[in-house]
């Protein structure tokens, strides 16, 4: 496939493991890559075992399903069982167990819970349905929440007045931030994560290079996007010279999307601080609908009781999602969770690191001799 192809070039990614193997010259170097996809990739590809051991990959908190704490999906489920609530979300979002079950089973015992693959086609719900309050159930880092903007800004001017959006937009850099602040974060640069780059453009990195010392390179999402910023990560590293990178320079500008900031802008307000999964509060680190479309604003317009979140018991998604345990190291990986009946956020997602584990441990030995020392 044109345009593909190029980017799986088995050839170059020799020549590619070639260099990176020689830069290391015998050391290992801790990368974490943050985005879910990246994660994916890395494992689908099978570049987890080509860079071993040269490369020790700790897995971020860049899966939107998954850094959702409990609470606020509790809250959502609370929110679809109210009378003439109709609830859109995405279709991650539908399996992740909250505390007292998910939305899917909210839904098979009487929830209006509907799969949407984006807000516009929640507000054609809401349109099609007059009799319906639809509630648009809206998760993601910056990548996702330019379109949720987009769609608050139609429903004012159709004045669709039956349409809601129940907001847990999260801002990255914040939550980078609160990861570096833990003295358990160990790790010696970042692959960063390119849809979310696209938006907030890699100016938006500088102050982690800066305050931390940490080098960053954006990368694409293909196998030669990966080793490519890898080989530029190692190299960085090798010269002692932190700095920003963009690897995938056929999406991410240095000063990311003008239009996708400006529509953020109009409809977000930062709120002083958010709950992440496994991070916990952080300040700055989310957003919620400013107050001139409070109308639109579920969190307004509902009475939503603020929720305890609570870990499901065993499992170990807060530590993976922080880069300190592999999913392999979690007691409950494959025996009891699998995708099918998942227990953390991490096994259903398909950006979770557990997910990505488990979907491509038959690609790569590395993960099954990880996986058969703790004797499975
Ligand atoms: S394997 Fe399952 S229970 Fe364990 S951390 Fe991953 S999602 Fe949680």
């Amino acid at each position: 496939m044109k345009y593909i192809r190029e980017f799986r070039d088995p050839s170059l990614a020799k020549e590619l493991i070639k260099e990176i193997r020689r830069e290391c010259n015998g050391a290992t170097y801790r990368i974490m890559e943050i985005c879910g996809g990246h994660t994916h990739a890395f494992y689908r590809f099978g570049l987890v075992d080509l860079l071993h051991p040269h490369i020790e990959l700790l897995h971020g908190p860049g899966c939107p399903v998954c850094v959702l704490p409990t609470g606020r999906l509790d809250q959502a489920i609370a929110l679809s069982q109210q009378d003439t609530v109709l609830l859109a979300t995405y279709g991650d979002m539908i399996r992740v167990p909250g505390t007292m079950g998910s939305l899917a089973t909210a839904a098979a015992t009487g929830s209006d819970v509907r799969i949407v693959y984006s807000p516009i086609d929640a507000l054609r719900l809401a349109e099609a349905h007059p009799d319906k309050k639809v509630v648009f159930f809206a998760i993601g880092f910056e990548t996702t929440a330019p379109a949720t903007a987009v769609t608050l800004l139609h429903a004012r001017e159709r004045s669709v007045r039956n349409f809601f959006v129940f907001c847990n937009h999260v801002r990255l850099i914040p939550a980078m931030r609160a990861l570096l602040d833990s003295p358990q974060t160990v790790l010696d640069g970042f692959i960063g994560p390119g849809h979310v780059s696209t938006v907030i453009g890699a100016v938006a990195w500088e102050g982690i290079v800066k305050d931390y010392g940490k080098g960053v390179v954006i990368s694409g999402f293909e196998p030669l996007d990966l080793l490519q910023a890898v080989w530029m990560l190692v190299r960085q590293l090798k010269s002692g010279q932190p700095r920003v990178e963009v690897q995938y320079t056929r999406s991410v500008r240095y000063n990311g999307n003008p239009v996708a900031l400006s529509l953020m802008d109009q409809v977000f307000e930062v709120r002083e601080t958010f709950e992440w999964r496994g991070l916990g509060w952080i300040p700055d680190s989310g957003f919620k609908i400013a107050a001139h479309l409070s109308d639109w604003d579920a969190e307004v317009q509902f009475s939503i009781q603020e929720m305890p979140s609570r870990e499901p018991k065993g499992c170990l998604c807060g530590d993976v999602l922080r880069g300190v345990k592999k999913p392999w190291e979690c007691p409950l990986f494959d025996n009891p969770c699998s995708p099918e009946r998942p227990i953390g956020a991490c096994m259903v997602s398909s950006e979770g690191a557990c997910a990505a584990v488990y979907h491509h441990a038959r690609h790569s030995h590395f993960v099954r001799r990880k996986l058969s020392k703790t004797s499975r």
